[in-house]
């Protein structure tokens, strides 16, 4: 996976690789936003803030999904204490890494599938629960901004005009790749992807892609690919009363997503339940005994 430090302001950079990390330097101490997947990357950031001459003080998680905290584990081995910084319910799965795989298996114990390093990385202990608002870390005035729909409790990291903006929205490629992205809560998700459409002035530094000092196109196709899925299962649950299953399938084999492996389908099995949830909580779908989901006539 290809590395570059993008400089992004005179105290700011962004790491970008497969999944982003951001770094922001205060008086030769660095806040570092996220960790990247897995020792490679902590390493890699290790040696990034060694030629910045800067010591890692302060990790901020922005969710719990392995592939934004799993170098944080190498990051604690091989470095001098730092505090790490996560929003509550991500810093229950960023300390107890087996909940990725139990969420993704439908509560149950994880196949070994569900135990690569993608779904489960080695965990970090949180320090500090962050709070959505103004937090002041190393003299650095920052906003924790409040994210949730990809991840219960995400959170981006707001510093003048550069917003770290995690996972609420993800690049066009990876849409088209993954045409049901991973999402927990439908209606959040769309109310984050709102408030940042409204953001002016503001350089975005995502955790996945490069940064975007425009990202209103992106972030309609976001919002796009969400509603389409809330559609498709309104419409799949006229034609028919279905279980959860057979929508995931079906759904997935209509979008050209062959759901080849069980993180795959687990992943899109979560995306459609939230879009079920979605359309439940306004009275469009029924829960039926049985396990069937109907549309509401
Ligand atoms: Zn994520």
């Amino acid at each position: 996976m290809p590395f570059e430090i993008v400089k992004l302001a005179d105290d700011v950079y962004h790491l970008q690789s497969g999944a982003n990390a951001g770094v922001i330097a205060a008086d030769g101490q660095a806040l570092v936003i996220d960790a990247g997947l897995d020792d490679e990357m902590g390493k890699r950031i290790k040696r990034a803030l060694e030629s910045l001459d800067l010591s890692l003080a302060a990790l901020i998680l922005t969710h719990g999904h392995a592939d934004h905290f799993g170098g944080a584990a190498y990051l604690r081995r091989a470095l001098p204490p730092f505090a790490v910084y996560a929003p509550p319910l991500e810093a229950a799965f960023i300390s107890n890494t087996v909940l990725e795989g139990m969420m993704l298996s439908a509560g149950a114990a994880p196949i070994d599938q569900l135990r690569g390093k993608f779904t489960l990385a080695q965990p970090c202990a949180v320090d500090h629960l962050l709070a959505p608002g103004a937090l002041n870390l190393l003299g650095l005035d920052l906003e924790i901004v409040p994210l949730p729909g990809h991840s219960p409790n995400q959170i981006g990291v707001r510093y003048r005009d550069i917003l770290f903006s995690a996972d609420a929205f993800l690049p066009s490629a990876a849409l088209q790749k993954y045409p049901v992205p991973f999402t927990v809560h439908m209606a959040q998700a769309l109310e984050s992807l709102a408030r940042l459409a409204e953001l002016d002035g503001v350089l975005f530094a995502p955790g996945h892609g490069a940064q975007l000092s425009d990202a209103r196109a992106v972030i309609a196709h976001n919002r796009a690919v969400l509603q389409r899925l809330i559609e498709m299962t309104f419409d799949q649950l006229r034609a028919a009363p279905m279980n959860d299953a057979s929508l995931t399938q079906s759904i997935c084999a209509a979008l050209g997503d062959p759901l080849a492996n069980a993180v795959s389908y687990g992943l899109a099995r979560t995306a459609v339940q939230a879009a079920l949830a979605y359309l439940y909580e306004r009275g469009q779908v029924a829960f039926e005994a049985g396990g069937f989901w109907r549309a509401v006539p």
